[in-house]
């Protein structure tokens, strides 16, 4: 087809800036806080794991110590019961039979009571664990908040120079025969690379390939309005007076 040498040197004007889309939407996938914000993430889960653990093992202890508790509860009835009944009795038997039982009662309220603190004493420390859990599952949320803000940052950034770029290319494309544009287009999809190229001193600045031979003929021969592709990677290849045909 055919279009002058200045709306060829417009589609390089276009590549340009397709280029830079394509950079800057790379730059959107491969920011490095994508990375960081998913190792935040697992802390979180490795937090959250231990968090369940801990937290069981603290909910286990109380159950204990209500238990014991309870016991103690049961034992220190029943030693004011039999302790009533002493006063109250005139049976010497019946007093025998009741100390004896106090007896009794009053070494297994001190066992209890001695287990108690034991329990007592594993509970500070389950609590302590499960403060510590608190603790670093709150740092790790402060800085997934940091590390979230200052991504949305980058991202609502670089959108913003993709849409910059988008609105210039519409007015770059505005300028450019329809046809020709339609023909970039084509090559942009299917093309490897660049849809347009600047042949500067021989060499396609697509592909890096230098004509010679039969090649660099071909183009010497063609009008500056017929418009030409790159025997090697088919961009449209934009000669200016840097081509050095
Ligand atoms: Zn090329």
């Amino acid at each position: 087809m055919k279009a002058t040498p200045l709306q060829q040197q417009e589609l390089l004007r276009l590549q340009a800036l397709d280029t830079k889309v394509l950079q800057v939407a790379h730059q959107t996938t491969s920011l490095p806080q994508h990375a960081e914000v998913l190792s935040l993430k697992r802390e979180a889960d490795a937090v959250r794991a231990r968090m369940t653990t801990e937290g069981g093992a603290l909910g286990d202890v109380r159950t204990e110590l209500g238990r014991i508790e309870s016991d103690v509860g049961v034992v220190e009835k029943r030693i004011a019961r039999d302790t009533e009944r002493v006063q109250s009795t005139s049976s010497i038997k019946d007093v025998q039979a009741l100390e004896t039982e106090l007896t009794s009662l009053r070494k297994r309220l001190f066992d209890l009571e001695e287990i108690e603190i034991a329990v007592m004493e594993r509970l500070e420390q389950h609590e302590a664990s499960v403060a510590v859990v608190v603790r670093e599952r709150d740092a790790v949320a402060e800085r997934m908040i940091a590390a979230e803000t200052g991504r949305d940052e980058l991202l609502a950034d670089l959108e913003r120079q993709i849409g910059e770029l988008r609105r210039d290319r519409l007015t770059v494309a505005g300028t450019i025969d329809g046809e020709l544009v339609t023909l970039y287009e084509k090559r942009l999809v299917t093309g490897r690379g660049n849809a347009a190229a600047l042949l500067r001193a021989r060499t396609c600045s697509g592909c890096t390939m230098t004509l010679t031979g039969s090649d660099l003929a071909e183009v010497r021969q063609a009008a500056a309005n017929e418009v030409i592709f790159c025997p090697d990677c088919g961009a449209i290849l934009v000669r200016t007076e840097e081509s050095g045909i």
